[in-house]
């Protein structure tokens, strides 16, 4: 049966994409070695780094998020180099086995998907790594699966504090755009991301930011580096161009998000991600349920997790508020799987959306039969009112 009305996409990416973003990404299509590609090249490539806040290059890749992990290692490792994980849930896994099957050897420190990297941990780890065998700590700054943050800075400040030299990659897939990331400042030697969370481009673009250090590792990295390679990026990009077919017309599109986030101002878009993330907890506990994150300091401003009762299916909760209420959640994943559903409040979101969107999560829950208390989009509402005053 037809659905009338807009789609509510509350997942945690792909994101809502504004329609001026669209719309650009329906102009014609441009010749890719022509001078005035290479003069909106040029300009893109100057531009993006305003969202990392960083002074070196970020690659742009016609790929996933996934890309981008591959690339930040395999351009600065070889082959047995040791890297140091944290498992922060699925996202953190997901690069753990990607380590695995190009030749690294990561170890993931065991987490139990329900805080952000712990850097007590990671520090005792480090320490005793006394010949520096581990050549790069990879840790996920917002696991999508769990809503839980890490301590960029905080990783950071082991390092230092150890003299550690390893490398420090950062996967910002669904941070950038909608949580403070500052590369440079932080001392991120990659920062991964992609194009379809907080930068609210369709899917199909993802970058690496990378630091001074992590070019000079990568001219003695020996992974293959094929398709991801920044040897071949870097003197086609001082044109403009890139060593193969970039996704123009997604290009388009990132040039306008760009506009919108200067536009509102990156600091107000990281306000308004926490405000609609304590809007959507204070709805979460006043339903009576449980959020997956257990340490405030490390909650998501990008997406909240929530805990079914026990006995209760995520993943039929989800097909109820999809076939009432034309609305997808996000569902649980690996050892969530069906024991969670996720609330995406991430790229382009109002209040009223937001607002739109507790209200499908509330009466789904009535609708479902899943035991809940009232008056959770109420306790949304009340908070947003006072905000707005
Ligand atoms: C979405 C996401 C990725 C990348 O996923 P793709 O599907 O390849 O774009 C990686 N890490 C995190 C934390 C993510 O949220």
């Amino acid at each position: 049966m037809r659905q009338p009305g807009r789609h509510f996409v509350q997942i945690p990416g792909p994101t809502n994409v504004p329609d001026a973003v669209l719309r650009a990404t329906a102009r014609p299509t441009m010749d890719h070695r022509s001078a005035e590609f290479g003069e909106f090249g040029k300009k893109i490539l100057e531009r993006i780094k305003t969202v990392f806040k960083c002074a070196g290059p970020v690659f742009i890749y016609p790929a996933s998020g996934t890309g981008a992990w591959q690339a930040a290692m395999v351009n600065t490792l070889s082959p047995g180099d040791k890297v140091l994980m944290y498992e922060t849930g699925q996202f953190s896994n997901l690069w753990k086995a990607m380590a695995d099957s190009i030749g690294v050897v990561p170890e993931l420190i065991t987490g139990d998907w329900r805080t952000g990297v712990d850097l007590k941990v990671m520090e005792e780890r480090l320490a005793k790594d006394k010949g520096h065998e581990i050549k790069a700590v990879c840790i996920v700054h917002n696991e999508t699966a769990t809503g839980c943050r890490s301590s960029v800075p905080g990783m950071r400040k082991v390092l230092d504090g150890l003299k550690h030299p390893a490398l420090l990659m950062v996967d910002a897939v669904s941070a950038l755009g909608s949580m403070d990331y500052r590369h440079d400042e932080w001392g991120v030697d990659v920062g991964v991301s992609g194009s379809q969370k907080g930068m609210m481009l369709p899917p199909g673009l993802s970058f690496t930011a990378v630091s001074a250090k992590a070019l000079e590792a990568a001219k003695t990295a020996k992974l293959g580096k094929g398709f991801w390679s920044w040897d071949d990026q870097i003197p086609l990009n001082a044109q403009g161009f890139f060593p193969y077919t970039p996704a123009v017309n997604l290009l388009y599109g990132l040039d306008v998000a760009l506009d919108l986030l200067d536009a509102e101002g990156l600091d107000n878009v990281f306000a308004r991600h926490e405000r609609h993330a304590e809007a959507t907890r204070r709805a979460v506990r006043a339903w009576g349920l449980e959020i997956q994150c257990r340490k405030e300091e490390d909650y998501s401003s990008s997406v909240t997790t929530v805990r079914m009762p026990e006995g209760h299916s995520g993943d039929a909760f989800r097909r109820v508020v999809a076939e009432k209420f034309n609305m997808s959640l996000g569902s649980g994943l690996a050892q969530l799987a069906d024991k969670v559903f996720r609330i995406g409040h991430i790229g382009d979101l109002n209040d009223l959306m937001l607002a739109g969107a507790l209200s499908g999560v509330e009466m789904g829950l009535t609708v479902g039969g899943v035991p809940h208390k009232e008056g959770g989009v109420q306790a949304a509402l009340d908070y947003l009112k006072v905000q707005n005053n």
